[in-house]
């Protein structure tokens, strides 16, 4: 291929002006100039932008790159010609350019003076385009925010789905790298079947964020004291307060201002010009914190914002982990509190019920998975990175000591027998139950799945009477983090026995049990009911 790693780093100097490679971009870079199909998985910031477009710049012909957003594809275009003195070098291709626009576009593409042409999906679906890239060099194809393609990633777009067959029509062997900041193992499955690039080596960074400290309090009556009484004590510092609904941002702005807060609300029921405004006031630190729903955060980098504050439990960990990503960019302080009333769960669980079936079992899933977080009493930093699949040793791993369960640990009780018990009923069951059911099977009640099943009639049933169903839930999900069970996520959370677990029952072993908080009895309940 002719590019030496001298190379690249001469080229990282002139085009970007950095002297180093930040973590695993230099072999990404090197894999995709030897034409190979790849595939980053890189947090939020990481620098995944840099690792097509500078290959792109130093290889012939012009790299497509499909993203989902005008707007952050206008500010990477500007960025690129920032760096290049030619303005042809990188275009976006969109529906909005005039006729004298698209023929300049085409005219740059042909000569070969574009080296980056970012694309929306749905214009990459255009007869017109398809039938004008297939006459052109194309060096690869970069999918960014690739989770789109995933019904399980936090952003489904249905035009990311046929992004294959129109890639395999500009051309034979074009290379593909998908690019995102979705960690689950689930989405990045979907993304390398649906692309067909079985074949791609993987980049993944890890997603820890030593810096980060999370916390999670129970949501009574008064969180908005409880919220005040946090911003004070956080004074002069930047903070975003995530809230659910747009009419409790614009209320929890003014009880904020009442109490002499500078905040800000930002959700998109507001006119766009009063948005902008209060995004920059909240940038150039006229404001200390904004009160917003998730309308608020995309592409806002701002290094030094020391708290965010969910009002309301988010809808999935992946979304958790997005907004709390917006914390301690800089390296410095970081606090990710988040209030959990299980009430809040039921709200969300609700919103979901007027859509398609399999949208809402992917929806509950996932949900279930962030009511674990809330309710878990283990690190909680290892419960994000285990659900991203990345193992954390919370002991000795890098940001150990950064939450609250850690600080300040709760009662452990030995319970070997009772994970031999649980991995026993799992079993018995042929591994065709969700949690809820073990729990039923664990505590001997009856309903009209267990009696069909005839799973009341077994001699296990019940065989775990003398604990209650929050006792049992905490330990599957100890249990799932340890490695013993496993969900079957395709499934929508059917357990399923490992082989660790099928070991643990051979030659049971401690098993020290964290107890988990329980913030509300009938939360609890409404789980397993
Ligand atoms: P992502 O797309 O993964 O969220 P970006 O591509 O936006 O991340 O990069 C995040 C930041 O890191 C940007 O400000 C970028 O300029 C910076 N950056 C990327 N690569 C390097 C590097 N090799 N050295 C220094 N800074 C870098």
């Amino acid at each position: 291929m002719g590019i030496d790693e001298i190379d690249l780093h001469a080229s990282l100097k002139k085009y970007f002006g950095f002297s180093q490679f930040k973590g695993l971009q230099e072999n990404v870079v090197k894999n995709i100039v030897q034409g190979k199909n790849t595939f980053v998985i890189m947090p939020t910031g990481g620098g995944k932008s840099l690792c097509y477009q500078l290959p792109a710049l130093m290889q012939e012909g012009t790299a497509i790159v499909v993203s989902p957003l005008i707007a952050l594809m206008k500010n990477q275009v500007d960025a690129i010609r920032d760096v290049s003195s030619e303005i042809g070098v990188a275009h976006v291709l969109n529906s909005s350019l005039t006729k004298t626009e698209i023929r300049q576009v085409k005219s740059d593409v042909s000569s070969g003076v574009t080296k980056l042409l970012y694309v929306a999906p749905e214009s990459l679906t255009k007869e017109e385009y398809v039938d004008f890239l297939q006459g052109e060099k194309i060096s690869f194809v970069a999918v960014d925010e690739a989770h789109c393609i995933s019904e399980w990633g936090h952003d489904f777009r249905p035009e990311y789905r046929n992004l294959k067959s129109i890639v395999n029509r500009l051309g034979d062997n074009i290379p593909l790298i998908a690019l995102t900041a979705t960690a689950t193992p689930k989405v990045q499955e979907d993304i390398i079947k649906n692309l067909g690039i079985t074949d791609a080596k993987v980049f993944k960074a890890s997603f820890n964020r030593p810096n980060l400290y999370y916390e999670v309090r129970p949501k009574t009556q008064n969180v908005d004291g409880d919220i005040i009484r946090f911003v004070k004590q956080n004074s002069g510092k930047s903070g975003i307060i995530y809230c659910l609904s747009r009419k409790r941002v614009t209320e929890l702005a003014q009880v904020l201002q009442v109490n002499g807060v500078s905040a800000v609300p930002y959700h998109a029921g507001l006119d766009g010009k009063t948005r902008s405004k209060h995004q920059d006031m909240f940038l150039m630190e006229d404001v200390d914190v904004v009160v917003a729903t998730i309308a608020f955060g995309m592409g806002i980098d701002k290094p030094d914002v020391r708290f965010v504050i969910h009002h309301d439990i988010p809808k999935s960990i992946e979304s958790y982990y997005q907004e709390t990503g917006r914390a301690g960019r800089d390296g410095g302080e970081g606090h990710c509190l988040a209030f959990y009333s299980y009430k809040d769960v039921e709200k969300l669980e609700k919103f979901m019920s007027g859509k398609p079936v399999a949208e809402q079992e992917i929806g509950n899933a996932l949900l279930q998975e962030i009511v674990g977080y809330a309710e878990t009493s283990m690190s909680r930093r290892k419960f994000i990175l285990h659900y991203f699949g990345e193992e954390f040793d919370e002991i000795n791993g890098d940001g150990a000591e950064m939450d609250d369960n850690t600080r300040n640990p709760k009662e452990k009780q030995e319970a070997k027998d009772n994970v031999v018990k649980l991995i026993n009923v799992v079993m018995g069951t042929s591994e065709k139950f969700k949690s809820k059911e073990i729990v039923r099977a664990l505590t001997g009640k009856v309903n009209a799945l267990i009696s069909s099943h005839k799973t009341d009639e077994k001699e296990f049933f019940g065989c775990g009477k003398d604990r209650d169903k929050g006792y049992w839930m905490a330990l599957i999900r100890q249990a799932l983090v340890a490695g013993l069970l496993k969900k079957e996520i395709e499934q929508y959370g059917i357990l399923h026995v490992t082989p660790a677990g099928k070991d643990f029952i051979k030659n049971p072993t401690s098993f020290m049990m964290t107890m988990d908080h329980v913030y509300n009895k009938e939360a609890d309940d409404a789980i397993v009911s």
